[in-house]
């Protein structure tokens, strides 16, 4: 629980090292001036999709900036829309959560507050601040106005608080059809904002509710129930995106109006029945969404990849939905790092997708212990071995830290190598093997290639080296410098793999811009899954689902959650070593 973290960190920290933005700073502010004695946050996804990067950002600053200050922060699952959530969403996004590294105080679901919010609505009306209208969406939408025109007031604005009171029961009793009536607020139709113009508080929907069955005909806008949850949960900042700062006015609006923490008749009955409710009046900040080019961040559009099967599954490592990024290899460390890096402010942006891959890259090459894998193999020979010939090498398992350990690589006569690592003509500046040339192979000496061996369509098929022992590890000559090492698995002892090679899932930096006459599916990468047959080094096979390596060399990858086992190993790659998309795209 939230407690547990909230222990490790004191309430104030001290400037020096405190994060400077400005919702941070907020904070600061209302803990010194005494406006709340605890640090209460919430997270409200929908649960009508699994949560993509964009979704980090948030979880990152709810969960973590309650769990800086020593408070809490609500996991608030917003059903306000009967019929979208799916229990496999909700299971989804709680495992994400906890992926990321954060535990909720409550989980709560926005339909717990149905009876509350109905209560408050009857006390709006009460108060002479809603209504019982009769316009049709169509209507409504015309009485409305536009940005430049005011709106006009609706004929049965001016209904009477009984008379509002009675139609409001009834259609909670069910006695209309849909659409037929609305409840709004009553507030100025002539307002620049135009979410000010009278906005819908209640609506007829007789469409059965996931949790709450059919005990409501009637349901919330969610403009309504985000900010009287949030008051009824006690939520101190209320952090949501920029797009709802046009909303704020509306947002004070009903949490002054309702007024929740001076109205315990409004939601006693809750307390009654076990609920730890202390409300208070929340505060609204806004920041910026995170974008990340060559991506999509639209719960609708990721929907589209998958309902169209132009991916695998919401999981699918091209996705960057979490479960996807997860399965791809990326680490909840490396996804707050960037979150941590690029800071929080008010300033809409697109974040290069090659600053991801870094994150994860710094926080993979910290934490993935090193691992040897083939993955377009050529045949070694070295022939001054003899035949049967076999070593086990002790390698280390991290260069810079010892504490990785070591493990056993078998090390023979005949060895798989990377195809690349050898050119027949090479070109200028390649320091890996050549004919009569030199190189390295990791962790045994030096190797000559003193003959190639062709295959009939020309292709080389093996190559014949000799192995300088003077230069093993303890020999006189294991000092002799060669300008290349490249990597090896013993071709007798590797254990084969099927190996899937990811790239980005889109061609483009920005597929949602449709200037070039392109829609974003258009823009697909048909190249960003590849799966190639390639060997690994026993211990590397031996992985449990989820174990991320750096194949060394090659990249960072991972054991995938799903399909890996021992005796048939499959590894994910989650980002090469080096950014190659950049120098690709230049080249
Ligand atoms: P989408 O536009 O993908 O459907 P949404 O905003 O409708 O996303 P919600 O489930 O309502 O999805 O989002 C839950 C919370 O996550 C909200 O507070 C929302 O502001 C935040 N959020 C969603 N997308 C991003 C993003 N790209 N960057 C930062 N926060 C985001
Ligand atoms: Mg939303």
């Amino acid at each position: 629980m939230s407690t547990e973290s909230a222990a490790a960190k004191p309430a104030a920290t001290p400037e020096t090292d405190a994060p400077r933005d400005f919702i941070r700073q907020i904070i600061r502010e209302d803990l010194a001036n005494g406006k709340h004695a605890a640090i209460r946050t919430r997270f409200p996804p929908e649960p009508n999709g699994y949560l993509h990067i964009g979704h980090a950002k948030a979880i990152c600053l709810d969960f973590g900036i309650a769990r800086e200050f020593a408070g809490w922060c609500n996991l608030r699952l917003d059903d306000t829309n009967p019929g979208k959530e799916d229990p496999e969403f909700v299971e989804g996004i709680k495992d994400d959560v906890r992926w990321l590294g954060y535990e909720w105080h409550d989980l709560r679901h926005a339909s717990d507050y149905f009876e509350v919010l109905y209560c408050a609505a009857i006390k709006l009306i009460e108060d002479g601040n809603a209504y019982v209208d009769d316009l049709n969406p169509e209507e409504m939408r015309e009485y409305r106005g536009t940005l430049t025109e005011p709106g006009r007031n609706s004929p049965h604005r001016d209904r009477s608080v009984e008379e509002n009171l009675a139609l409001f029961r009834r259609m909670r009793a069910g006695e209309f059809a849909d659409g037929s009536k609305t409840l709004r607020a009553k507030i100025d139709m002539a307002a620049g904002n135009m979410n000010l113009r009278d906005p819908a508080i209640y609506r007829i929907r007789k469409v059965t509710h996931q949790n709450t069955g059919d005990a409501w005909p009637i349901y919330p806008m969610y403009d309504y129930a985000h900010c009287l949850s949030d008051a009824l949960e006690g939520i101190t900042h209320s952090l949501c995106t920029l797009e709802f700062e046009d909303h704020r006015p509306l947002y004070d609006w009903f949490v002054d109006k309702v007024d929740l923490p001076n109205h315990p008749e409004l939601w006693q009955h809750m307390r009654d029945a076990g609920f730890r409710t202390e409300p208070a009046k929340p505060r609204q900040i806004e920041f910026s969404r995170l974008n990340l080019s060559y991506m999509i961040t639209s719960k609708r559009k990721l929907a589209q990849l998958v309902n169209e099967g132009l991916v695998d599954g919401w999981d699918d490592p091209r996705m960057n939905t979490l479960r996807g990024l997860r399965r791809r290899g990326f680490t909840p460390g490396g996804i707050r790092l960037l979150i941590e890096r690029l800071g929080v402010s008010k300033q809409n942006s697109v974040i290069d997708y090659a600053i991801l891959e870094n994150c994860v890259r710094e926080d993979l090459d910290a934490a993935a212990p090193r691992r040897m894998a083939v993955i377009d193999p050529l045949k070694l020979v070295i022939t001054n071995l003899p035949e049967g010939h076999e070593e086990s090498l002790t390698f280390a398992n991290h260069p810079k830290d010892e504490s990785f350990g070591s493990r056993k690589v078998p090390f023979a006569r005949e060895l798989w190598i990377e195809r690349e690592d050898f050119a027949e003509v090479p070109p200028k500046g390649f320091h890996r093997l050549k004919p009569d040339g030199e190189v390295r192979l990791r962790g045994v000496g030096i190797v000559k290639c003193e003959k190639l061996i062709k295959a009939t369509d020309g292709s080389v098929a093996e190559l014949h080296c000799t192995l300088d022992l003077e230069s093993r590890s303890g020999m006189p000559g294991a000092d002799r410098k060669v300008k290349g090492t490249i990597h090896w698995v013993s071709a007798k002892h590797a254990v084969a793999a099927d190996i899937r090679l990811y790239d980005r899932l889109f061609n483009v930096p920005t597929p949602d811009d449709e200037n070039d006459g392109k829609t974003w599916l258009e823009h697909i990468n048909p190249d960003a899954k590849r799966i190639v047959r390639g060997w690994l080094e026993p211990s590397a096979a031996e992985a449990s689902p989820e174990q991320r390596y750096q194949f060394e060399r090659l990249g960072y990858f991972v054991a995938d959650r799903l399909d890996h086992l021992p005796q048939s190993p499959v590894f994910n790659r989650a980002v090469t070593l080096r950014d190659t998309w950049t120098t690709k795209q230049n080249a």
